[in-house]
């Protein structure tokens, strides 16, 4: 299960950040997750939920924010938006696309009392 994983090391750094700075309850976790990212939210939603269970984020929401997707086609030599890793180029069809963007799972910063 990736997205339990993907909660437990969101916990580890409230967990960590929580002692560093004196915090003994986190509210919300403001989360940015890239639409190429692969991570379903719902899914992560629930493993917080039973992750978090006698942590410093014990009950806390996830705000999410999707981040777009996005690449740079090779042939077009332009920016071009993507909603999966492996569509192709919507202007020529071609395959050869880098992602520049929407891979992003990361905990931008979270609301404590
Ligand atoms: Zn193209």
């Amino acid at each position: 299960m990736h997205e339990l994983s993907l909660a437990m090391s969101l916990l580890e750094v409230c967990e960590e950040e929580a002692t560093r700075i004196g915090v003994k309850k986190i509210k919300t976790l403001i989360v940015e997750v890239g639409e190429l990212s692969g991570v379903s939210v719902p899914a992560l939603d629930s493993a917080f939920g039973i992750a978090s269970r006698g942590t410093v984020a014990e009950g806390a929401a996830l705000s999410i924010r999707n981040m777009p997707g996005t690449g740079w086609c090779l042939s077009c030599e332009r920016a071009v938006r993507i909603q999966d890793p492996f569509r192709s180029c919507p202007d020529c069809g071609g395959s050869r696309i880098l992602p520049t963007g929407g891979m992003e799972f990361c905990l931008k910063e979270f609301v404590c009392d």
